[in-house]
Formats: structure tokens, sequence, C-alpha cells
């Protein structure tokens, strides 16, 4: 199985992704955890082109074929050996994230996106989506990290709320494979959310 945990700033996916790896190794599951952008060599190097650049280093169309190209490297690479070799792969962000973040915040287009990571990763989509939702999503990613929370230009609030929207519509638009998972309270009831969220999977 391919699972992935999408959501804005500070919603706790990382914090979740490793309590969910625990919890379903637990029940004797074997899961590899990764992350994106990133999550092979080739993926990382492309991760420090992203991350360490500044605001105006790439153009948007070449920032979204970017995250493509590491994406595509990253199921090459250790998706897609995984999930055949019988384990369960978990990322922390996936396709989800250029969608709503270079597609429905940026200028690009939700569809565009679609597009050319579709023609990268085929048929990888994941079996389930984690949607984290969480209102103070991204004054606790400032509070952890400071101006490094938005390591991709300086971003304004309205395209956080722009994020935030386009996975909302993504989620309308495939209820099967999305679910919606309130990120507040303890980290405990988070993970026990996202466990139900794969019931069906287990
Ligand atoms: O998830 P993480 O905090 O590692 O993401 C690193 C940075 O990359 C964040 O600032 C996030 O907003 C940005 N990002 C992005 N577009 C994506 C994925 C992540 O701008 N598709
Ligand atoms: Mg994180």
């Amino acid at each position: 199985r391919f699972i992935t945990l999408e959501g804005g700033e500070g919603v706790g996916k990382t914090t979740q992704l490793r309590a969910l790896a625990d919890a379903l190794g637990a029940r004797g599951i074997d899961v590899v955890t990764t992350r994106e952008p990133g999550g092979s060599e080739g993926a990382e190097a492309i991760r420090r082109l992203l991350l360490e650049g500044g605001e105006d280093r790439w153009s948007a169309p070449a920032e979204a074929l970017l995250f493509a190209a590491a994406r595509t490297d990253h199921v090459d690479k250790l998706v897609r050996p995984a999930v055949l070799a019988g384990k369960w792969v978990i990322s922390d962000r996936f396709i989800d994230s250029s969608l709503a973040y270079q597609g429905g915040a940026g200028d690009l287009g939700i569809e565009a996106v679609r597009a050319i990571n579709a023609f990268g990763i085929e048929e990888w989509f994941p079996d389930r989506t984690l949607l984290l939702l969480h209102p103070e999503g991204a004054e606790r990613a400032r509070a952890r990290d400071g101006d490094a929370a938005d390591r991709i230009g300086g971003r304004p609030a309205s395209y956080h709320q722009g994020v935030e929207q386009a996975f909302r519509d993504i989620a309308a638009a495939e209820p099967d494979r999305v679910r919606l998972i309130d990120a507040s309270g303890t980290p405990a009831d988070v993970t026990a959310r996202l466990l139900a969220a794969l019931d069906d999977l287990l």
C-alpha cells in the first residue's frame, strides 16, 4: 500500500508520520517512511535546489517541473520497489502538495500540474491520502521555524489560504482517496483518527 500525509505548514504531518508508522508496525506491517520533496538520492538533491535558492531562483513552471522530476525519481527508486516488495510506504507530502501549492495557490492551475506529474508517476497515485487540517497550522510553523517556515519565497497569508482551499477541492473531487483529518487535539487523538481513516485497508 502507498499512503500519503498532506496538508499545509505546521499541521503535524512529520510528527504523525512517525506515530502512524509505529502504530502500523505494531500491527505487523512492514512500513517504509519517506518524504517529499526528496525520498531518493536524486530527489533529495533536487530538494536542495528548490529550498536553498531564493524566491526568484526558478520560474513557476520550472519549479513545478523540478518537483515533478523529484517525485518521478522518488517513485522509481523507492515507492514502486517497496510497494511491489509488499511494504507499506508512507510519505510526508506527495503529488497533492504540488497540486495545492504550485497548481492551486500558484498560478499554474491544478490540471496543468496534474498533467506533468501524471507523465512522471503514471499509475502510482496513493491508495489513500490523509489530509491534515489544523486552524493554527501556519502560526505553529512560524513559531517553530521562524522565517524558515516558508522556505520557498516569502509567501503571504493569502497564499496559504489558497493552499488549504486547493487541498479541500482535491479532497472533494476524490473522496475515496483523500480523507479529511482533524489535526487538532493531542497527537494520540490525531493518530487514532488517521488509523480509523485506513481501517478499510487494514
Ligand atoms: O514539508 P516541508 O516543511 O519539508 O516542506 C518544505 C517547504 O517546501 C515548505 O515551505 C513548503 O511550503 C514547500 N513546498 C512547496 N511546494 C510543494 C511542497 C513543499 O512549496 N509541492
Ligand atoms: Mg514537516
